[in-house]
Formats: C-alpha cells, sequence, structure tokens
C-alpha cells in the first residue's frame, strides 16, 4: 500500500506494511503475545515492534549486578513452557527461557528490533491504526498500519529511573549511578557503597556488590516487608524426584505456589500481625536476636500494601550477619563532598552511592497517540479490567499484578485478545471499543488504584497519567489473579459494554 503523505516533514514517498495486530515490545508481555496470536490465531498477520536491539523488555535493559527475578519463575513464566530452574532466576536465565519460546515457536520472523515508535493515530473512517516508527537501523522514518494494536509497552521507562532531588547534589565528590541506568564500566572492588532504599532493586543489588565492595550501606527512609526463603520449591523438586514430567511438574507447581499465595495475601488482611511476625522471624533467624529489627526491618504499613521482595536463601540478611552490609534508617537532609548527611546528623561516606529510588511511569510507550485527529488524554479514558479503554478503539494493553507475577495476567490477556478477535471476524466487524453502559451511568469514576491498597511511589506520582476505573469488577484493573483466572474466559463479548462498528 503506497503512502505519499509527508511523515515528520519528509517528503520522500514512504512504503507502508500492514498487519492484522501490531504488538507493541518484545518484552516477556509481547513475546507471550506473538505466542498466543500464533497459536490462537494462526490467521492473523502480525508484526512485533522492538526499540531494544532484542527481545527481554525489563531483563534485557537491567544491568545492575545481581538482577533476578522477585517472584517465582514457574508463575512468572508463562503457562506454556515449563520452568526448569530454581525459582528466583537471573536476567540472563529469563532471557534464554524466553528465547526459547521465541526458537520453539518460530517467533523471531515476526519481530522488528531496533524500532521506536513515535506516533500510534486511530482513523474511523478507514478502521485502522497507522503507527509512526523509527528505524534505528538506518535512521529511517517508516510507517506501520493494522486492525489491532497489542500494547506490551510495559509500565516504566527504560534507562531512566526516578531520580528524588536532594539539596546539595552536586557538592558529592564520589560516583552517583541509579539502579536503572546502570554504567558498563563502574568499579566496585574494595570501594564504600551507599544504597538509597530498600525495593526489590536494592535487595538485590545490596548482597552482590556487597560479595566485591569493602562495605555496603543500606539507607532506608523506613523499613520494607522482605520474604525469606530458600530458592527451591519443595513439590517440584520432589515431583522431579519422581521422574514426572516437566509439563506436569510446571502445572502442579503453578497450582501449589498460586494456591499458597492466595491464602497468604488472605492472611495478609485477617491476621496481618500474625503474617508481620513470621516475617520478622525469618529475618530475625539469620542477622540474630540482639540485631534492631524494630527499627530497620518493621514497617508500619500492612504487609502486602507494597510489593513484597522475596531475598532467596536470605542473602541479603547472610550480608549483614557476616559485617559485609549494614543497614542506616534516617532520612537524607543533604549531600555532602563525601557522602550523604542524615537528618539524625550523620555523616555516611561513600565512594559510590547507587539510588535504588524506583521508576518514572511510561504509560503507552510514551507514544502520542491521536484518536481521529485527537489527542489522546488517557487520563480521561475509564478502564475495561485494566485491558481496554473507552474511547480507544481496536487496542489492547497487558498491565501484570503486583501482587501476584506479571506474566500470569499476560497470558489471561492473550486468550482475552485472541477470542475477541474471533468474535470480530465471526460478527463481521472491524471495529470494537468498550463504553459505559446505562446502568453504568451512575458510577463513580476512580483513581486507577486505589491507594489504601497499594501505593507505590511510581504509581502514586502517575496517577494523573493512568486511566481511570469504576466501582464495578468490570470497570477496573483489580489486581485479583485469583478472581480474574474465573472471570476472564467467561466475559460475555456481546455484552453492551462492547461496542463493534
Ligand atoms: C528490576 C525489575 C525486576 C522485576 N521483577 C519482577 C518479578 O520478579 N515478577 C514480576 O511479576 N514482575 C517483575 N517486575 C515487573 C516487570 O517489569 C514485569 O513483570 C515484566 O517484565 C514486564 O514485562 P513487559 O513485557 O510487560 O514490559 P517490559 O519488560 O518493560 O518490556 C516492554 C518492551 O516494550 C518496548 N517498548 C516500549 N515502548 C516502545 C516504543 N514506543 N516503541 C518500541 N518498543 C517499545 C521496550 O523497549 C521493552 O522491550 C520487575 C521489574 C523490574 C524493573
Amino acid at each position: 500500500m503506497p503512502d505519499t503523505a509527508p511523515l515528520h516533514g519528509q517528503t520522500n514517498p514512504l512504503s507502508v506494511e500492514y498487519f492484522d495486530v501490531l504488538i507493541v515490545g518484545a518484552g516477556i508481555s509481547g513475546i507471550g503475545a506473538a505466542y498466543h496470536l500464533s497459536t490462537q490465531c494462526p490467521d492473523k498477520r502480525f508484526v512485533v515492534l522492538e526499540n531494544e536491539e532484542n527481545f527481554g523488555g525489563t531483563w534485557w535493559t537491567h544491568k545492575y549486578p545481581g538482577i533476578r527475578s522477585d517472584s517465582d519463575l514457574h508463575t512468572f513464566g508463562y503457562r506454556f513452557k515449563p520452568w526448569r530452574g530454581a525459582p528466583i532466576a537471573t536476567a540472563e536465565e529469563i532471557l534464554r527461557y524466553m528465547g526459547e519460546v521465541i526458537a520453539e515457536n518460530d517467533l523471531a520472523r515476526h519481530i522488528r528490533y531496533r524500532h521506536h515508535i513515535t506516533h500510534a493515530s486511530w482513523d474511523s473512517e478507514t478502521k485502522l491504526w497507522t503507527l509512526e516508527v523509527l528505524d534505528k537501523t538506518n535512521g529511517l522514518p517508516r510507517r506501520f498500519t493494522c486492525k489491532f494494536l497489542y500494547m506490551c509497552q510495559g509500565y516504566y521507562r527504560q534507562y531512566q529511573g526516578y531520580m528524588p532531588e536532594w539539596p546539595n547534589m552536586a557538592a558529592y565528590q564520589g560516583k552517583l549511578v541509579h539502579s536503572e541506568e546502570w554504567p558498563d564500566d563502574l568499579e566496585y572492588t574494595g570501594k564504600r557503597v551507599l544504597v538509597i532504599g530498600s525495593g526489590a532493586s536494592a535487595a538485590t543489588i545490596i548482597p552482590a556488590m556487597a560479595a566485591k565492595a569493602a562495605h555496603v550501606v543500606m539507607l532506608q527512609r523506613s523499613p520494607t516487608y522482605f520474604r525469606v526463603g530458600r530458592n527451591a520449591i519443595e513439590i517440584a523438586e520432589e515431583l522431579r524426584a519422581l521422574g514426572i514430567s516437566e509439563d506436569w511438574i510446571h502445572e502442579i507447581t503453578r497450582r501449589k505456589i498460586l494456591f499458597e499465595q492466595a491464602k497468604f495475601a488472605k492472611l495478609t488482611f485477617t491476621q496481618p500481625e500474625q503474617v508481620k511476625e513470621a516475617l520478622l522471624d525469618g529475618i530475625r533467624g539469620i542477622v540474630g536476636q540482639d540485631y534492631d529489627i524494630a527499627t530497620h526491618f518493621t514497617p508500619k504499613y500492612r504487609p502486602w500494601r507494597q510489593r513484597m521482595a522475596f531475598v532467596p536463601n536470605g542473602d541479603l540478611f547472610h550480608g549483614i550477619a557476616q559485617g559485609k552490609a549494614s543497614v542506616v534508617t534516617d532520612e537524607i537532609e543533604r549531600f555532602s563532598e563525601k557522602g550523604v548527611i542524615t537528618k539524625s546528623g550523620q555523616e555516611l561516606e561513600a565512594d559510590i552511592i547507587v539510588a535504588a529510588t524506583g521508576f518514572n511511569l511510561n504509560v503507552l510507550g510514551d507514544i502520542a497517540f491521536e484518536i481521529d485527529g485527537k489527542p489522546l488524554d488517557f487520563h480521561e479514558t475509564v478502564t475495561y479490567r485494566g485491558m481496554m479503554f473507552t474511547g480507544i478503539p481496536n487496542m489492547a494493553w497487558v498491565f501484570g499484578y503486583f501482587r501476584a507475577s506479571w506474566t500470569l495476567r499476560a497470558d489471561l490477556v492473550g486468550d482475552f485478545v485472541c477470542k475477541l478477535l474471533k468474535h470480530m471476524d465471526a460478527k463481521g466487524k472491524a471495529q470494537v471499543e468498550v463504553a459505559l453502559r446505562e446502568e453504568d451511568r451512575d458510577m463513580p469514576i476512580l483513581p486507577w488504584i486505589d491507594p489504601e491498597n497499594f501505593n507505590p511511589g511510581y504509581l502514586m506520582r502517575g496517577m494523573h497519567l493512568l486511566p481511570q476505573r469504576g466501582d464495578k469488577p468490570e470497570w477496573m484493573h483489580n489486581q485479583d489473579y485469583w478472581a480474574e483466572k474465573d472471570e476472564f474466559p467467561q466475559i460475555d463479548l456481546n455484552d453492551a459494554a462492547f461496542v463493534y462498528k
């Protein structure tokens, strides 16, 4: 389909490639989406456009020492591809697993690397999306059109972490790095390191750096919950010893993990104190009875209000017990030439300061969206189950779970999208969008997520960029895998919430 319309000021004719479905991103969601399309909708022509030179998303772009998952790979892995290793996996192992999925399902031919999508516009007349893309292999603009846009772009800006502004930062003479922007050549052998933050990234970086650094200090404003345990799943080990097939082991282990997680999540609501004590006991068992757990590892909030990092084999706490790492719970007042000065007046000197201070939210891949010539304000939309959005035709979005593995939802959304595409074909319709129904008219419209339920900083900072929700299960992303695994397959595509044209 040749097109002579100018693109980004360029006047040469552009060739346009058409696909039935265009997947944005080749992270774990995008590769999963490609698998689901190729197996459930084999007649659809699709392409995956990826900005990086490789698949993997998060697991490709993160380079800090020790980078690993904090969920188990039986559930963070796809439901269709058994995970054979230890449950907590390194980025390298996850990339290898994804590479196998690509090779085993002949997906490589669908992926275009180094393709950065900058604009997406929907035209109701042609019922097509047009995407404007920079081909980074040659610096030339390209144009793609598609019927359906499958957004697997993740939720944070790659290579750009959230760096709070502290007074006097410029005075610091050492090296300041952000965990999201790790320099390839950072040498830390024998150096004094200060890590700011106590989330999953800090919990990974600290034991990894402590192995070579002179000493690592974790500076946290307030404590976080951690779960400590062996990096192994007993039932998987037992089944493996019995010679059970890997397919079965994967399925049974997934069910067992999900069953235990559901029980755990319920307990955090019904018996938060008991859960809290059990979590603290895990830490106490390593750092010893005399360690000041009350100050450094006892959060003020109920367990599960923020994502809880799993610390495999308690490595972070063994580092503390052995004196290779230590914790300071205090706030930064200002930076000094040698490090930071805390509000209590302590100067923490460091050769390297690592800010493990989180992400910047990135909704819709930083792509400028237009619907029929009008710029899209994503915040004005209301979400249908965290997958589709009022006023945005022919688009689905993968946003995973916080309290369960992301990929569980990527698989559920994959089934939904394939079912929806087949339903559209059966109806002979080229356009679908979701719309509030008559009975939804008086429904309160609320922020994307209830901060009482879950409130990590990157979401709180970005709430004004995210879509809104209603107060009914179909008009929210309810973060409940255990409900959605049964509800999603039952979604009635003839419900009035779906409008076909
Ligand atoms: C360090 C770290 C550890 C984590 N550990 C876990 C964990 O253990 N368990 C868990 O459930 N979750 C974890 N998460 C959350 C994690 O990001 C998701 O689980 C999952 O990897 C997201 O996959 P994704 O494919 O949706 O997005 P991403 O991995 O972010 O991939 C999105 C891809 O889309 C591409 N893209 C984006 N915009 C564009 C564009 N405009 N044009 C072209 N390409 C584009 C990006 O280049 C990227 O490759 C972790 C996150 C981080 C940062």
